[in-house]
């Protein structure tokens, strides 16, 4: 049975990852926070990022740790679980390519697995929006996302990941214009990229593609940050197993997409 660890575990993220852990009955042998926790979090005790090391020694076979922190202590918790042949996994966002390198060089040890949105929603609306854009050469695409008020990076991992898959469909796609003020007409090589910040909001991504007496939107909406724990674990769960190495969430819904196909059962549990 996978075995997980959490980190960044008293925040929004981190809690739900437990909370999900808990109601699958998956053993989890240890979470840590950087500021203190007082109460166990669904059951587990909270401890400081100084006894990962000796969380992760503890376990018998190879545990997975599951990270939603910051990108600074990502690049450490990464090094840590290298360092204790640990799986890690991860969902924060914001990564610099310099981080994006240590966990490359992690998956040279032990499997990694980095994704900026867990939501098997989402894995479909970035190959809707790759068909889509490939399918109206010429339409002006338009990326907006909506996150609550907490949120520290913007835009959001997945609208990056999202504008990332409008270039790839649509060479010469150059500019990313980042919101609009004064005088700013639109050229034609731009995609525009808007990010709102209000309420509790889990996350939306919506990408707008118009032509003329065209409008096509294409949208996705979370209705709970469970949507992202629960695609994470099963994500933690698949890449126990593997060979060092850096994977994508997409890898993961491939494989169980293949295994399910007999069953039409949804393959990842995305909902609550
Ligand atoms: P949060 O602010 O609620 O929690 C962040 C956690 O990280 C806290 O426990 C905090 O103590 C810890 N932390 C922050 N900086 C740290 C540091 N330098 N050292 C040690 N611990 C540190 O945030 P959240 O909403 O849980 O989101 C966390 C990350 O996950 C963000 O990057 C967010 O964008 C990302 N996220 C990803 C997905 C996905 O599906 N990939 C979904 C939701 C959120």
């Amino acid at each position: 049975m996978t075995t997980l660890v959490v980190t960044g575990a008293g925040g929004r993220m981190g809690r739900e990852v437990l909370s999900v852990a808990a109601d699958r009955g998956l053993a989890v042998a240890g979470a840590v926070n950087r500021s203190a926790v007082d109460d166990p979090v669904a059951g587990v005790a909270v401890s400081e990022p100084e006894t990962l090391p000796e969380l992760l020694a503890d376990v018998d076979g190879r545990p997975v740790v599951v990270d939603f922190t910051a990108p600074a202590a990502t690049t450490t918790y990464a090094e840590t679980a290298a360092d204790h042949d640990a799986a890690f996994l991860t969902g924060t966002t914001g990564l610099s390519e310099t981080d994006r390198e240590t966990l490359t060089r992690a998956g040279d040890r032990v499997p990694v697995l980095w994704a900026s949105n867990f939501s098997r929603g989402v894995a479909a609306l970035r190959r809707a929006v790759a068909a889509a854009v490939r399918a109206v050469p010429g339409y002006d695409v338009e990326v907006t996302e909506t996150h609550h008020n907490g949120k520290r990076d913007a835009p959001s991992g997945t609208a990056e990941t999202l504008v990332s898959e409008v270039e790839a469909a649509r060479p010469g796609l150059e500019e990313r214009t980042h919101g609009r003020e004064g005088v700013a007409p639109r050229s034609p090589t731009e995609v525009g990229v808007h990010a709102r910040r209000a309420g509790d909001v889990s996350g939306e991504h919506e990408v707008l593609l118009a032509g003329d007496d065209n409008v096509l939107e294409l949208t996705h909406r979370a209705g709970s940050r469970r949507v992202f724990a629960a695609g994470a674990v099963d994500a933690a769960v698949w890449l126990a197993d593997r060979d060092p190495g850096v994977y994508a969430f997409d890898d993961v819904l491939d494989d169980r997409t293949e295994s399910a196909e007999a069953t039409t059962s949804d393959p990842v549990s995305d909902t609550q």
